[in-house]
């Protein structure tokens, strides 16, 4: 059984045990998250990180209940002690509107293009706290001015496509914090931003987090955008962790080469200018097709005879931070 990612922080807000969701398509069924486990505590913020199609959305979508009809997830995802896995529509509907929420890549498909901001959110905070006309207005008003939205008071009655993509990407944050959610998992919430509007969402992200004590989830392709705001990270390939390690430690001493090639792929902040950037050769796999043995050999430098027959167990290489890997040490 792989091993749980540890914090210091033995109360976990979410625990996913043993995950495994898959898809029957007419070619049989596939499997986009094979037997993950992890588990994220109160205040933390976890970088989820891989290409896409790696299944690192997958995953947070299955916590979410949001599968497509054809998924199925087995395993437990627990949060605060209850398996959502087995939770009633109604019930999950309760915690995901409230006590854990989700960001998207694309505000819209958070936010209805026909309804004003102000219907938006002060309908979620009527029917999920309870408040009357007059308080959800006010608290609506105030979590715009939070997130930074500019002459809050004149916009609140706008339509969501009257604001920017910045703009929009605050709004749906906005939503997204209202109830002061336990959880707040982010799904590439930047990528199509510019940079300059990407550190300012960034660092948004990272402000409420402190003033609330909520946990984050931020999923990336970008190791890049998490380097500053994450406490530790995941590395997903073809649907499993095959690393974990907090932030500073995975930077400075990757263990496994998928890592280590999203890193060299990574420009950095600290004036490197020098270094050259190399991406990984070759693509992620598709899930109808995973290799025997260690997925990522075909694109892996270092492969050897045991990687293409044996899958490498997720396994300690100190405290705090294990690989799925074969080789003892990166060469080099
Ligand atoms: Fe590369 Fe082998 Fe390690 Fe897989 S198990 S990452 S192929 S060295």
């Amino acid at each position: 059984m792989p091993s749980t990612p540890k914090t210091d922080n033995p109360n976990p807000i979410l625990e996913v045990k043993n995950l495994t969701t898959r898809f029957s398509t007419p070619d049989g069924d596939v499997c986009a998250v094979n037997d993950i486990s992890f588990s994220i505590h109160e205040g933390e913020t976890v970088g989820i990180v891989g290409e896409s199609g790696s299944g690192k959305s997958q995953i947070f979508m299955t916590v979410m209940g949001l599968l497509a009809r054809n998924g199925k997830a087995e395993g437990q995802v627990l949060f605060e002690g209850k398996n959502l896995l087995e939770l009633s529509r109604n019930d999950l509907n309760t915690i995901r509107g409230k006590s854990m929420t989700m960001i998207f890549q694309d505000p819209m498909t958070s936010l209805n293009p026909y309804l004003t901001i102000e219907t938006q959110l002060t309908e979620v905070l009527r029917a999920h706290k309870g408040l009357s006309k007059q308080e959800a207005y006010d608290l609506a008003l105030e979590t715009l001015k939070l997130v930074k939205i500019p002459e809050a008071e004149r916009r609140i009655s706008m339509y969501p496509h009257e604001f920017s993509g910045g703009m929009r990407q605050r709004v749906m944050i906005a939503m997204a914090i209202l109830c002061s959610p336990k959880l707040l998992i982010a799904d590439e919430p930047t990528t199509a931003l510019d940079v300059t509007v990407q550190a300012q969402v960034l660092a948004l992200i990272d402000d409420l987090k402190k003033k609330t004590n909520s946990a984050v989830v931020f999923i990336t392709h970008d190791l890049g955008v998490i380097a500053g705001i994450s406490d530790r990270v995941l590395v997903v390939y073809a649907g499993r962790i095959v690393e974990y390690a907090d932030v500073t430690e995975l930077f400075n001493n990757p263990q496994h080469p998928y890592t280590e090639g999203l890193l060299e792929s990574t420009p950095r902040l600290d004036g490197d200018a020098g270094r050259e950037l190399n991406t990984i050769p070759g693509q992620p796999p598709n899930i109808q097709n995973i290799p025997q043995g260690c997925s990522f050999s075909p694109r892996c430098k270092y492969v050897m005879d045991i990687c293409r027959t044996v899958r490498p167990e997720l396994r300690e290489v100190k405290e705090g931070h294990a690989k799925a890997c074969h080789l003892e040490g990166l060469p080099g």
